[in-house]
């Protein structure tokens, strides 16, 4: 087979991509992840020859993609907030939105230490393995109820060298019985209501694992469960942070009041000027 250089290759992945619609950039993406390149280094490459080994490669990417799988779960690779996770289809490909969240708790620690720091429904591991990168001396523990997600989290955690506690239990069930405490709490569990289903995009609905997007009750029976049963494990001076839909501002922040009258509970947008996130502490600062 005569080998093609990197720069026809592509040409022809846009041209195919255009044709049905798709992403372009998907093209560029499916290239470099597999050939190692950053985007600058694609550019310079573009009249290098593919093997045919890389071609067979990538043709068999992008046939994955035109199928509709998405780039993340082909390549096994996804960016959260600066580094490269391993994802499949066991979790949640990471969202932008998430990133926001642990913004959130990163600026909040860096005003105020924390002792023992609790991610809930942890999935790939992100927001825990993050925090821990970010501040390597605060004790971060993580849980998940899917036995398959936490073996992705714990696959991320080795390779990022970030020594986080992984338990596999409902919400915090396991806490209740130990008594251990926390004093700073994040969470982006499923909150996504069956009647989305129809706006959500064909590609997520058959790749991603529904345990890790769907929850009854409009979206909220996981925010219900878990804000009810909270007050048992924070320590005296406690900051929560979690990711909501954007409809869910104030049923959220009316679940944090019920549980913690003291606190004081924000709703916080995120980039696109949609409420994303709800906080709830009673440290003053
Ligand atoms: N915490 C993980 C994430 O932010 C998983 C979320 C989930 O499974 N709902 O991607």
């Amino acid at each position: 087979m005569l080998n093609n250089s990197i720069g026809k290759l592509l040409h022809e992945a846009k041209q195919r991509l255009m044709e049905r619609h798709l992403d372009t950039n998907a093209a560029e993406i499916l290239i470099e992840t597999r050939l190692g390149l950053s985007r600058s280094e694609l550019w310079q490459s573009l009249d290098r020859e593919i093997s045919e080994e890389g071609q067979l490669q990538f043709e068999k990417d992008f046939a994955r993609y035109l199928d509709g799988e998405p780039a993340q779960y082909i390549l096994e690779t996804a960016p959260f907030y600066g580094y490269d996770f391993y994802v499949d289809p066991r979790v949640l490909i990471p969202r932008p939105e998430t990133e926001e969240l642990v913004l959130l708790a990163e600026n909040h620690l860096k005003k105020q230490s924390a002792q023992n720091a609790l991610d809930i429904c942890t999935g790939s591991g992100i927001i825990a393995i993050t925090l821990k990168k970010l501040f390597p001396k605060l004790p971060v523990t993580a849980s998940d109820l899917s036995e398959k997600a936490l073996q992705v989290a714990q696959k991320n955690a080795k390779a990022l060298q970030a020594d986080v506690c992984f338990k596999r239990m409902n919400l915090i069930d396991a806490f209740l019985e130990t008594g251990e405490k926390f004093d700073l709490i994040i969470a982006n569990p499923p909150y996504i209501a069956e009647s989305e289903k129809s706006e959500m995009s064909a590609s997520v609905l058959a790749h991603e694992p529904s345990l890790a997007l769907f929850a009854e009750n409009e979206g909220l029976a996981i925010y219900q469960e878990l804000i009810h049963k909270l007050p048992k494990i924070v320590m005296d001076n406690y900051w929560i942070a979690f990711e909501i839909g954007y409809t869910q501002g104030d049923a959220v922040k009316e679940l944090f009041q019920k549980s913690f009258p003291q606190a004081s509970v924000i709703v916080h947008k995120d980039i696109n000027q949609k409420n994303r996130m709800v906080s709830c502490t009673n440290i003053l600062i």
